[in-house]
């Protein structure tokens, strides 16, 4: 991770086709940023598009061969399992973020994508919260995937809101739950554990309210996951809370403004350290 900068990870909802993860890579590659969402395999809430799934593993290939990170959802372990093979085992210099979604509460998937990247330091796993605003649960997940082998060192938290919506979020935040987990681990482990936030699902639409909670929220965090489209219009999925590389330019610049004003957020969080 790069010291004192935001840990940023950007890239479309859904990974749709060669040529749009090819493009979105080298938007990432430009602005330097650790690595590029390419979703492979959605989680839906109704039955729509479900992402380029295993389609895509060549393409994370070629990604990582750019020299940027791709990140992913991995929703069943056999998920976890084509990565390896397609992608890690393919080149040594690859790396990879992989992520436990939202949705994703089977406590027998989380053992065995542990499992699976147990040993394997260049997968980074990322624990997104429960649905529902259980700090005992999102920690359970944590469990579970170490118990398999998986080691704290390999672990990123990321906070997207908790269901249901409310007349300002997507799904409403609760920065004082996620710092705790993340102190109570850090207390634990002995280093502390990144916090990104998602301010794409916290806000939902449109990229302007996005780009708003992303500045507010990231004053306590260790960086953010965004989806950054290069069409937002021609999106299959999340259409309008997508931002486009411009937004996303506008969006870093506002931050580094803030952060160099020294500019506190206006809430209170947490502030156990
Ligand atoms: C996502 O990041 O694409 C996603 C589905 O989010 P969540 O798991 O937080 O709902
Ligand atoms: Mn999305």
């Amino acid at each position: 991770m790069k010291d004192q900068e935001p840990f940023i990870i950007a890239g479309p909802c859904a990974a749709e086709s060669r040529e749009q993860m090819l493009l979105s890579a080298q938007e990432a590659l430009k602005r330097d940023i650790e690595a590029v969402r390419l979703s492979l395999w959605k989680p839906r809430t109704k039955p729509g598009f479900k992402g380029i799934g295993d389609k895509g593993i060549p393409v994370l290939l070629e990604v990582a061969q750019m020299g940027v990170q791709p990140a992913t959802e991995i929703m069943l372990p056999q998920h976890a399992n084509r990565i390896m093979e397609g992608v890690l085992a393919k080149d040594s210099t690859a790396r990879v973020i992989l992520w436990l979604g939202a949705r994703n509460q089977n406590d027998l998937i989380q053992h065995d994508i542990g499992k699976i990247i147990a040993g394997e330091p260049r997968v980074t796993l990322m624990i997104k919260n429960p649905m529902w605003p259980d700090k005992n649960h999102w920690r359970g997940i944590v469990e579970h995937v170490l118990s398999a082998g998986a080691s704290p060192s390999q672990l990123l938290l990321c906070h997207r809101g908790f269901a249901p919506s409310s007349r300002e979020f997507r799904n409403p935040p609760d920065l004082n739950m996620a710092l705790s987990l993340k102190y109570d681990l850090q207390a634990e482990f002995g280093f502390p554990v990144p916090l990104l936030i998602d301010p794409s699902h916290i806000s939902g639409e449109p990229p302007e309210r996005v780009i708003e909670t992303a500045i507010e929220l990231i004053t306590q965090a260790d960086g953010l996951i965004i989806e950054v489209h290069p069409n937002p219009p021609a999106a299959l999925t999340d259409q309008n809370q997508q931002l486009n590389w411009h937004q996303f330019d506008e969006m870093l610049r506002k931050i580094a403004e803030v952060a160099k004003s020294g500019a506190k957020s206006t809430q209170t969080y947490y502030n156990a350290i």
